[in-house]
């Protein structure tokens, strides 16, 4: 039979077939990709095929088939052991707030990467706009203006007062949605607000098994009322790539990829090379300080600000 996996959570996946029907199912033996052992080989989002063992209703994963895409959780430049996390994405959110607590840019700027990294449209919905002053609502501004002109959509919502939560409506109407955030943010707010039949319980980063077993659940998939479905990723705090060379970070930036071409020297880094087109467009204000302190930081491997 073959199935939508719909929920992963450390020891078996839940598989939800055509019909709507959902089994759970686990995996046999190790999956590679690419010479990369996962703990968790399949995501939330795979299509697999699975079978029933003789004579029992344990359902176990045979094979999966081949992804669109795929976003793991792991640092910046730590190869080997890593969680796939989803697979098959449209699209992927960000939920940030400027308040309470406050999501760092270099922490956005991680995320960013990491979406252009996997070749995935990225979006950043500010929650908690309620709770901005004026002067906090001018650094909003700021800010928004910074990612939108890169290309990233970004929304102003307050998932407890219900303020614009419709534009994100629109955003993921139709479209396999990967939302993440640092607890606390107001991603299960948010994600309340987007399907109020789910009722998840905010502040939530387990739950319980079927079979009465306490599990941690890396992601879940839920679909939309309206076409489409999101992907919660409950308790992971930071998405991440593998196998990134620091002479590729640039790519990964939309600002410096456009650049790049401009340098003098075709290997060049931006970081203090002559005739560095990337540098000229900093010194000029063209790209926004924080995200080449957030490139310096990548690059050096500093990825640890939160
Ligand atoms: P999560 O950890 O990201 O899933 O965040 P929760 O949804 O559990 O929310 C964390 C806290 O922020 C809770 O106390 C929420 O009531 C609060 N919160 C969530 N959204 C908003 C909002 O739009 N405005 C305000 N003022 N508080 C919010
Ligand atoms: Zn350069």
């Amino acid at each position: 039979m073959q199935g939508l996996v719909t929920k992963s959570t450390g020891s078996w996946y839940q598989v939800q077939t055509p019909d709507g029907k959902r089994y759970e199912a686990r995996i046999k033996g190790k999956f590679r990709i690419k010479g990369m052992v996962t703990t968790n080989p399949i995501a939330v989002g795979d299509q697999v095929d699975f079978e029933f063992e003789p004579g029992s209703d344990n359902a176990v994963i045979t094979h999966l088939h081949p992804r669109r895409n795929y976003i793991i959780r792991k640092s910046i430049n730590l190869s080997k052991q890593a969680q796939i996390i989803a697979a098959n994405l449209d699209q992927a959110i960000l939920v940030v707030t400027l308040a309470s607590p406050r999501t760092s840019l270099g922490f956005i700027d991680r995320f960013l990467v990491t979406a252009e990294a996997y070749d995935i449209p990225a979006a950043l919905v500010f929650n908690k706009l309620d709770l901005f002053s004026e002067e906090g609502l001018e650094i909003l501004a700021e800010y928004e203006s910074i990612y939108e002109d890169l290309g990233y959509p970004c929304f102003e919502v307050s998932a407890l007062k219900g303020t614009n939560i419709d534009q994100v409506e629109a955003l993921i109407k139709d479209k396999t949605t990967l939302i993440t955030g640092h607890s606390g943010v107001g991603k299960s707010s948010l994600i309340n607000a987007l399907l109020p039949d789910l009722a998840l319980r905010t502040g939530e980063v387990s739950g319980w098994s079927d079979k009465g077993m306490h599990t941690t659940t890396f992601a879940e998939m839920h679909d939309l009322p309206h076409g489409g479905s999101i992907i919660d990723t409950p308790g992971i705090r930071e998405l991440g790539i593998i196998d990134i060379e620091p002479q590729e970070l640039g790519h990964f930036f939309p600002e410096i990829r456009e650049r790049m071409n401009g340098c003098r020297f075709n290997n060049c880094r931006h970081i203090n090379e002559p005739g560095c087109a990337v540098l000229d467009a900093v010194e000029e204000g063209e790209i926004a300080p924080t995200r080449y302190e957030s490139y310096l930081s990548i690059y050096h491997g500093n990825d640890t600000r939160a």
